[in-house]
């Protein structure tokens, strides 16, 4: 049967049509990204998280942060409670490791500035 997503790898947003009994073809993509993310969201979906974490001494009381890949979207509401209790200590470098392999995915939470 079809599945309808709106791609969201770049702005132009197309509406995807997805059938999952022929291997996953993608009607409806306007580039090749639209084919991976189709097949990608069906069978393994996955995200960057950006937030944010508490930091001491810093010109700001929160910095921001990024993973350094993407985490399984199932895995984004626990990533985000441990990332939510995270405190550092200025100074902190752009690209610095603010957790390590979260939830033991092999994704690495770093700083996406220095403060
Ligand atoms: S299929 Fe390509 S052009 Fe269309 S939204 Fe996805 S990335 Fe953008």
């Amino acid at each position: 049967m079809k599945k309808e997503l709106i791609c969201i790898a770049c702005p132009i947003g197309c509406h995807l049509e997805i059938y999952p009994d022929e291997d996953y073809r993608v009607e409806g993509n306007q580039c090749k990204r639209g084919l991976y993310y189709g097949k990608k969201e069906l069978t393994n979906p996955t995200r960057i998280i950006t937030s944010t974490v508490a930091i001491e001494g810093g010109i700001y009381r929160r910095i921001p942060v990024v993973t350094k890949g993407e985490v399984p979207k199932d895995l984004i509401f626990d990533a985000m409670k441990i990332i939510n209790k995270v405190r550092v200590i200025s100074p902190i470098k752009r690209g610095d490791v603010i957790v390590k392999n979260i939830l033991d995915t092999g994704v690495d939470v770093v700083a996406s500035r220095s403060m």
